[in-house]
């Protein structure tokens, strides 16, 4: 449940409701905007049923929060989320353009696409070291080598980074060179991975499971923000359906139902979502229009040749065009 306290609550009454919830045992999530304080109670609530809590000096209404995740919910916490990813932010006031290989192949590659994508407009170049794929026999991704050739792109191109862990050695391993980490799809329920991510306190994008509902996955978000890590980003990237012309649906509702639930930034990845890099202009742009924080889509130098996802990875010109058109999309939606 959370407590709403009156516009212009004394400080003190606000302390005393609190201090009567944690007396309780239970925890207390504050949320202070410029008006209204609103106090999110985790726990148990049944022990505070006789504390007469409405009665209290300053207690507007009480609201019970009958979704299981509290701290994803824009109820505990009314205002945007904003995620510092080196020196970018990712939230309401931005357009986030994270792109760049699927796979970090090798350094003369991921440098060619990072500088490109940079000079293209894009913040964070993203490159997969750790390779979750569907055949054990695909290539797997270069590991810590591939993590340094991302450092050194960001350190040559200002881009900030955003590589996939894939277990708890991963990602000890990827905080030392990147600025985010990634949740894929196939992790997103990696119960002890999300609790890892939650206890390291990195920026981290949770990308959406293949089969996940939306409850699913804020209640995934719910496990790394629980272990006390803010700063976690939403990823939409297709779901399974019974649909085959693309390699998942593009769930766009979800985008609308995120930011009607959460408070929580939301980036879809057309790349994955559909397969086909053809149609990843026009889903960016459909992305951009209803509302979403950022894209990420895949870039590469030389998609015929690529390891892992050519047939959806933009050429050079292509993404060029892209970022150029975005242009508009961004003035429209109000976006930097
Ligand atoms: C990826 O981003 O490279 C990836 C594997 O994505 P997903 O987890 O969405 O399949
Ligand atoms: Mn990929």
């Amino acid at each position: 449940m959370i407590i709403v306290m009156k516009p212009q609550a004394e400080r003190q009454n606000v302390e005393n409701v609190v201090k009567l919830v944690e007396d309780n045992g239970l925890k207390v999530h504050l949320s202070q905007g410029a008006e209204v304080t609103i106090i999110g109670v985790i726990g148990d609530k049944t022990v505070l049923m006789d504390k007469n809590i409405e009665l209290m000096k300053d207690v507007d209404k009480i609201i019970p929060v009958t979704e299981s995740y509290k701290l994803a919910s824009l109820k505990f916490h009314p205002e945007p989320t904003r995620v510092k990813v080196g020196k970018y932010e990712i939230g309401p006031d931005t357009l986030t353009v994270m792109a760049g290989p699927c796979a970090v192949e090798n350094e003369d590659q991921l440098l060619e696409v990072a500088r490109e994508v940079k000079k293209d407009g894009a913040q964070i170049l993203r490159g997969g070291a750790f390779k979750p794929r569907t055949s054990p026999y695909a290539f797997q991704g270069l590991g810590e080598e591939g993590l340094k050739y991302l450092k050194e792109a960001q350190e040559e191109t200002g881009l900030a980074t955003i590589t996939e862990v894939t277990n708890e050695q991963a990602l000890a391993m990827a905080v030392k060179y990147v600025d985010m980490v990634q949740i894929g799809a196939r992790n997103m329920q990696n119960f002890q991975l999300l609790k890892e991510v939650g206890k390291s306190g990195v920026p981290v994008m949770l990308k959406r499971g293949l089969s996940a509902t939306i409850d699913e996955w804020l209640n995934a978000a719910e496990y790394i923000l629980s272990e006390g890590n803010p700063n976690v980003v939403l990823c939409e990237r297709g779901i399974r359906t019974f649909e085959t012309a693309t390699r998942n649906t593009l769930d766009l509702s979800a985008v609308c139902v995120i930011k009607a639930k959460s408070h929580l930034p939301v980036i879809v990845d057309p790349s994955h979502a559909t397969g086909v890099w053809s149609y990843v202009a026009p889903l960016t742009r459909a992305a951009v229009a209803c509302g979403a924080d950022g894209i990420m889509v895949e870039v590469h130098n030389c998609p015929e040749k690529a390891l892992s996802d050519g047939p959806q990875s933009l050429k050079f010109d292509s993404f060029a065009s892209l970022m150029k058109d975005l242009e508009g999309y961004k003035k429209l939606a109000g976006r930097a």
